[in-house]
């Protein structure tokens, strides 16, 4: 019998193979700096729901433990539904009520964190506990980049590989959000669709900004969504330049691939 052909890469890769392509993917909100939707809870953090069909990835849980499951709950999705949990980084406004979702979730669920994460504290022992050192696959077009935020502190983003190219979501960005541009770009060479999440520019300087807003351009980044700590000028500049591309997100918004 003759060996199967391996599948064709989707993209000219210049690092790794890059699986398959998702034609489905939702993202959901949960905690952020603004409330898009009456009802929800806001408060200075960050937390959204990755939907990909067979897997829901829950990245980060906010500040508050309280607002967090309230605005699930408003979503409508109960705490067992999700299949995997990624913080970006260990501070506090990204890891609230660590224990008190960790442990409404199913046995074998998976916990993805960057290094240097656990000396801040335990997870409890029924989840399937997962490092990520610098880059890896945690699903079929979904990647864990790594990348050095500060002193003690590595920060995860989440890589999406879709249909329409690459979507990257930030928690705070303390690596540089243009640093962790640069480095998805070197592992999967794709085009840039959307970045989401939190920029990390509110002490910046407007100047400082701008050169910032024209490195997103240089990458070709289509669309961008910057939230919870990106800070108001940054976000007034990236609207200025990305105008209808510009996407103003908050706890209650629902973005889904079409
Ligand atoms: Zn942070
Ligand atoms: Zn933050």
């Amino acid at each position: 019998m003759a060996a199967p052909t391996p599948p064709e890469p989707i993209f000219e890769s210049r690092a790794v193979y890059t699986g398959q392509i998702m034609t489905k993917l939702t993202i959901r909100v949960i905690y952020d700096n603004c409330r898009a939707k009456e009802g929800f809870q806001e408060g200075w953090g960050f937390s959204c729901l990755v939907d990909v069909g067979r897997r829901k990835i829950l990245f980060d849980t906010g500040a508050d433990p309280k607002a967090f499951f309230s605005n699930l709950q408003n979503f409508n999705i109960p705490c067992d539904a999700i299949t995997d949990v990624v913080f970006s980084h260990k501070h506090a406004d990204h890891t609230a009520g660590f224990h008190e979702v960790l442990s409404k979730l199913n046995e074998g669920s998976r916990l993805f964190l960057p290094k240097r994460f656990l000396s801040f504290t335990k997870p409890p022992s029924h989840l399937q506990l997962e490092v990520v050192d610098d880059f890896r696959e945690i699903d079929s077009g979904v990647y864990s980049l790594v990348l050095k935020g500060g002193l003690f502190l590595y920060e995860q983003a989440l890589l999406l590989q879709t249909e329409k190219g690459l979507v990257m979501i930030t928690g705070c960005a303390h690596p540089g959000v243009i640093q962790l541009l640069e480095a998805a770009q070197k592992k999967l060479s794709a085009p840039v669709h959307l970045v989401l999440g939190g920029f990390h520019l509110f002490r910046k300087s407007r100047h400082q900004i701008s050169e910032i807003v024209d490195a997103f351009k240089r990458f070709g980044v289509e669309k961008i969504a910057p939230c919870h700590c990106t800070g108001e000028v940054a976000q007034e500049q990236f609207k200025t330049a990305f105008q209808d591309r510009f996407y103003q997100v908050g706890a209650g918004t629902t973005l889904a691939l079409d």
